[in-house]
């Protein structure tokens, strides 16, 4: 029997991390940059107009206002894309359209609202400071500021900010693509029928689901039956095109633990007691440098599992910490008993309520209970030294990922 603490800390010690990749801006969506990105320009790369109005220079609207606004001789219009090379004198004034390059001799932009949008003269009713609505040249970015660096996580504002400073690819560490695969005689897809003894399988959907919440491409891969042969062989054709594998079922101590069968002894995988509920029987081990996670069958054996083994793994393989599920602190509803020696993770309903956390546990804690996780949104992460905790006591909770 080993500890949580010491099963994940086997993994993360053996977990290769990817080497990164030189990939299109939208296909490093989610990937991780191993590259420091400077800016080769500042941004704005030139000073702009903030608003659609008038460039003038400020002086010439000093005085205006409602009752005497100051009267303007429009010279032209500044659109955004021109090249940045009219001008204006004093006294005079270019329509100018919002991230338009301001003209040289300008100082100020009027915003439209303020005047009476005059094509050929303006009347301009309310004065501004220089500077009023002028976006500078280097505001937001300066000329060689790295914008993101190593170990950046590159969501949707940061595939932006690539694109701001014109990158048009990027070295990262992509998502892991990790395969799914239920094993069990009795499973069937969804869609089909079942016949006496048969259920559908769920792990496979529920697990593919859980890598891509946890950041990874997953890909389900059919059923296997608790055939050693067929096993065997559906993994071997699998190490080509994962990053990591992850299985369902086959790993206790019945007559057709298949997986187990067949993969002890195999590449560096081994089978463990960990001290936990659920969850008890693991395996882990990498098959060809690709590591393999052989996750309980029972669905909510599998969920845990997978929340505390396989998604801070999957980080690491990116380069990242290993951060688990967010975690807040929450008052106990009820009174709940919890086996000693184990860590034990009960489903709950977390909620929030004048300003605190509290945690009701779900009625239905069996680890086929796949309806009282679905009903869950949070884990309870009991510490193995608890026994019984009344109501009332602080406990550390895991969200789920919604
Ligand atoms: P096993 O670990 O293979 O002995 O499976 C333990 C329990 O989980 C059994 O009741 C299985 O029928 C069930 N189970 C295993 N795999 C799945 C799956 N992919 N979907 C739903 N239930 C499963
Ligand atoms: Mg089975």
């Amino acid at each position: 029997m080993r500890t949580v603490d010491e099963h994940l800390a086997e993994i993360l010690d053996n977990v290769p991390v990817l080497p990164p990749l030189d990939l299109a801006l939208l296909e490093a969506e989610g990937a991780v940059l191993a590259e420091p990105v400077p800016a080769p320009v500042p941004l704005p790369p030139f000073d702009n107009s903030a608003m659609d109005g008038y460039a003038v220079v400020a002086v010439d609207v000093a005085a205006a206002s409602e009752a005497e606004p100051a009267v303007l001789p429009v010279v032209g219009d500044i659109l955004a894309g021109d090249p940045g090379v009219s001008a204006i004198r004093p006294g005079l004034t270019a329509r100018i359209m919002t991230g338009a390059p301001m003209p040289a001799g300008a100082d100020a932009v009027i915003p439209v609202e303020w005047t009476d949008g005059g094509a050929a003269t303006v009347r301009i009713t309310r004065p501004a400071p220089p500077g009023n609505y002028i976006r500078r040249a280097g505001e937001d970015v300066l000329a060689g500021q790295v914008v993101a660096g190593p170990g950046a996580r590159l969501g949707a504002a940061q595939i932006g900010m690539l694109a701001a400073v014109g990158r048009a690819r990027v070295l990262a560490r992509p998502k892991p693509r990790v395969v799914v695969l239920s094993t069990g005689s009795e499973l069937r897809e969804p869609g089909s029928d079942l016949a006496p003894g048969e259920i559908w399988d769920s792990n496979s959907f529920m697990l593919t689901a859980a890598v891509i919440e946890a950041g990874g491409v997953g890909h389900r891969q059919p059923t296997v039956g608790d055939d050693p042969a067929e096993v065997l062989e559906t993994l071997e054709d699998l190490l080509t095109r994962a990053d990591a594998i992850v299985t369902s079922g086959g790993v206790s101590m019945g007559t057709r633990d298949v997986v187990k069968e067949v993969l002890t002894g195999v590449g560096t995988v081994r089978f463990h007691k960990v001290r936990m509920r659920p969850g008890k029987p693991q395996g882990f081990g990498l098959l060809q440098g690709v590591p393999v996670f052989t996750l309980p069958g029972n669905p909510v054996s599998a969920y845990v599992s997978f929340q505390v083994f396989v998604r801070p793994a999957l980080r690491a393989m990116q380069g990242l910490e290993p951060e688990p599920l967010p975690t807040v602190s929450a008052v106990l509803a009820e009174d709940v008993k919890s086996p000693a020696g184990l860590r034990h993770y009960l489903r709950g309903r977390l909620s929030f309520n004048r300003g605190f956390y509290s945690v009701a546990p779900a009625e239905g804690q069996g680890s086929h209970q796949l309806g009282s996780l679905s009903a869950a949104n949070a884990l309870i992460e009991l510490p193995e030294d608890a026994e019984a905790l009344p109501a009332g006591t602080h406990v550390e909770v895991m969200r789920m990922p919604s």
